[in-house]
This record gives C-alpha cells, sequence and structure tokens, in this order.
C-alpha cells in the first residue's frame, strides 16, 4: 500500500463533469491572490480580486492587489486545444480567451489553493481545496471523520 498523497478533487465536485466531450474548454491559472483574513470575523475570505463576500460572516470587503493583476496580465498559459504557450493578457480570473493559433475558445479559471491535512485515522496525507469555513470529512482511506477549519 502507497501512503502518498490521496487528490480528493471529486470531493468538491462542480455539476459539470470533466470527461464529457462537449464540456468547455479551461485551464485553471496558476497565480493566486494573497489569501487574506476578513476584517469583520477575522475567517478566511474567499480566494479572489475586487468585491469579495465574505462566507462566514457576509461582510463584503473589497480587495485589490496591483501585483496579482500584473501577473495575471503576463501569466503564461497552455491552450488546452493545440497546446501553443499563450500569454493571458488579462487581469482578471475567471476570463474568456481565444487562443490566437487555433482560434479555440476556453475559460482561464481563477486559482483554488489546494492545502493538505493529515487524516487523524492513518495519517495519510489529504489533498483538498482550501475554500472558507467547516467543512466534515470523511477519509476515503480509512473511513476516519473528523472536520476542518480554515
Ligand atoms: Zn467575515
Ligand atoms: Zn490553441
Ligand atoms: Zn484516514
Amino acid at each position: 500500500m502507497c501512503l502518498g498523497i490521496l487528490f480528493l478533487s471529486n470531493w468538491f465536485s462542480t455539476p459539470r463533469r470533466s470527461d464529457s466531450m462537449t464540456e468547455e474548454l479551461s485551464v485553471e491559472s496558476k497565480v493566486a491572490p494573497p489569501p487574506l483574513s476578513c476584517p469583520k470575523c477575522s475567517g478566511m475570505l474567499p480566494i479572489g480580486l475586487g468585491e469579495l463576500s465574505c462566507t462566514l460572516c457576509d461582510a463584503r470587503v473589497r480587495i485589490d492587489h496591483p501585483a496579482t493583476r500584473r501577473k495575471w496580465r503576463e501569466e503564461k498559459l497552455t491552450c488546452p486545444s493545440c497546446s501553443k504557450v499563450l500569454v493571458a493578457g488579462v487581469d482578471h480570473r475567471p476570463a474568456e480567451l481565444k487562443c490566437g493559433s487555433c482560434n479555440s475558445f476556453f475559460t482561464l479559471t481563477a486559482n483554488v489553493p489546494r492545502v493538505e491535512i493529515e487524516c487523524p485515522g492513518c495519517h495519510r496525507n489529504l489533498r483538498m481545496k482550501r475554500r472558507p469555513g467547516k467543512r466534515a470529512i470523511s477519509c476515503p482511506a480509512c473511513d476516519t471523520e473528523f472536520t476542518v477549519r480554515f
């Protein structure tokens, strides 16, 4: 048995399936804005720029970060259709882009930071998306149930 990292992408799956041929093409941005905490409840804010609302206390916060905007504009990514390396050229995420080489459209989605959490039952590292709030987890390897809070 390998005690490697388990990838738990299906835990937080969106209604859209990624294995469908009709799926829109998308690429996840590698650049994330700095993680910030809510000025009101000091919980974790959703990662992003612009007008954010705290999912824990509903406070509305305006966040901007010129360094992230610049990195977003200059970010290099690979076209999901023809694999050509492109420069994003836009300072917001998500963004609809068109490849200048193959003319296909795709979505450049916001980066979702991942964290590793150690299961208290079997001590494997579980990899998951870091989203604000408390979440109940059931370890896929040993079925231990525990909660995490970000
Ligand atoms: Zn808050
Ligand atoms: Zn292309
Ligand atoms: Zn476990």
